[in-house]
């Protein structure tokens, strides 16, 4: 086999996987705006008009000129119309007069400021305004929000429900977006069976081709599923071969340690390139990370629980990079709801339930069952807890880093 990075840091993978996939980018294509929810940006969003585009009213009341207020006593003045949202105005209103006018109406000619409905009294065809009312009281400015011309998304942010919106409300129907990577899910193993169908003496049922999907599925992708590789090299080269042509990411499970039957380190050798085999990080060790043909390989430990904790760290990181991501993921920290004691050298993912300490913070209770084949402990639990390289003994109340899942 040729030289490649082994036993690196959890770091130095992502960074050469960062590495790795920005000469990979997926590219560019425009979108409907509402349909490119959850799509990372590939250009900046500039303004091409100004939020709010005319000045009008925030609340229902009525619209006047501050100017027309007499100083520290309510102020009498004549109701000349009303002044409705959707409708241009027309109006014109002069000194010691006022009109109705509904939320988001636009603020006639001659007015300024507006009154609110409930602390103004409506008497002898006209309308008693409180005093002490400053100019422009309850009047959104032009331009307050966005100016027209700003740019107010940069490209790498990911378009959330929020940004969709405000793409909307400035007008813009298309949006350039970075192409979704297509991504070929293959599971390995002669012991695997699918669900539904009757386990013989010595099967598993396969149950990381599904969990693959979920995980990638919830990144917004739509994988496809290939049929479960036997242990055999010569048909795994063939139909790998074949996905490698066709796909940006080809992601694999099992078949990546030094046993008789993985095969996929040396099939990646042979025809294609290791970036690296191995991390320190447990579960998960055995990753390995390369490239054939045109797609980028992510092979994936078969233990289910190190698929998830491999994919969580590694796989989100591979396609963020590929579509230009550079929106952060959130941050988490908890303390530790038990003590802990870390025997391994190796960075370590343990399963835990993170939960509001109900003092402003939030605790993570690891679960006990930490071997990378309980998955039971994975669906009980809706965190990684990451503690960094180093053999330590947690106490409870300590603070690690989470990784919500
Ligand atoms: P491997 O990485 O191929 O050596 O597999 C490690 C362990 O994970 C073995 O016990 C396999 O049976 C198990 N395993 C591998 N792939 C899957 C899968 N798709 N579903 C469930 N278990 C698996
Ligand atoms: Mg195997």
């Amino acid at each position: 086999m040729t030289a490649y990075p082994s036993r690196i840091a959890v770091d130095e993978a992502i960074a050469l996987i960062r590495e790795t996939a920005h000469s990979h980018r997926t590219g560019a294509e425009s979108l409907a705006f509402n349909r490119a929810g959850g799509r990372v940006l590939a250009d900046a969003v500039r303004a091409p008009i100004d939020l709010p585009s005319f000045d009008n009213s925030r609340m229902d009341g009525v619209a006047f000129a501050q100017a027309s207020l007499a100083d520290g006593v309510p102020t009498w003045l004549r109701l000349v119309g009303a002044q409705y949202a959707g409708v241009a105005g027309g109006l014109q209103v002069g000194p010691g007069e006022c009109v109705r006018i509904t939320t988001g109406a636009p603020l006639p000619t001659g007015t300024d400021t507006v009154a609110i409905r409930e602390d103004i009294v409506e008497r002898d065809g006209g309308m008693e305004i409180p005093a002490g009312l400053s100019r422009g009281a309850d009047v959104r400015r032009v331009g307050e929000d966005v100016q027209a011309g700003a740019d107010v998304m940069r490209a790498g942010q990911v378009l959330t429900p929020a940004r969709t919106g405000l793409a909307a409300a400035l007008g813009l129907a298309t949006l350039t977006v970075a192409r979704r990577p297509t991504v070929a899910v293959f599971t390995t193993g002669d012991e695997l069976v699918e669900p539904g169908l009757p386990l013989l003496p010595g099967q598993v049922y396969n149950s990381n081709r599904d969990l693959l999907m979920g995980l990638l599925r919830a990144e917004g992708l739509e994988p496809t599923a290939w049929p479960t590789l036997p242990d055999d090299p010569e048909r795994m080269q063939v139909m790998l071969a074949d996905a490698a042509s066709a796909f940006d990411v080809v992601i694999t499970s099992g078949g990546v340690s030094a046993g008789q039957k993985d095969h996929l380190p040396g099939l990646l050798d042979a025809h294609g390139r290791i970036v690296f085999w191995k991390v320190r990080m447990k579960p998960g060790m055995p990753v390995l990370f390369g490239q054939w043909d045109r797609a980028l390989f992510l092979c994936l430990p078969g233990n289910p629980v190190s698929t998830l904790a491999t994919f969580l760290t590694l796989g989100r990181a591979l396609l963020d990079s590929l579509q230009g991501r550079d929106d952060p993921r959130p941050a988490w920290q908890a303390r530790l709801g038990a003590p802990w004691r870390k025997e391994h050298a190796r960075l370590e993912f343990l399963r835990g339930q993170l939960a509001p300490d109900g003092t402003g913070g939030l605790r993570v209770l690891p679960n006990t069952a930490d071997a990378s084949h309980q998955l039971r402990a994975a669906a009980d639990s809706n965190a990684l807890i990451v503690l960094p390289e180093g053999a330590r003994d947690y106490a409870a109340g300590d603070i690690v880093d989470v990784l919500p899942y």
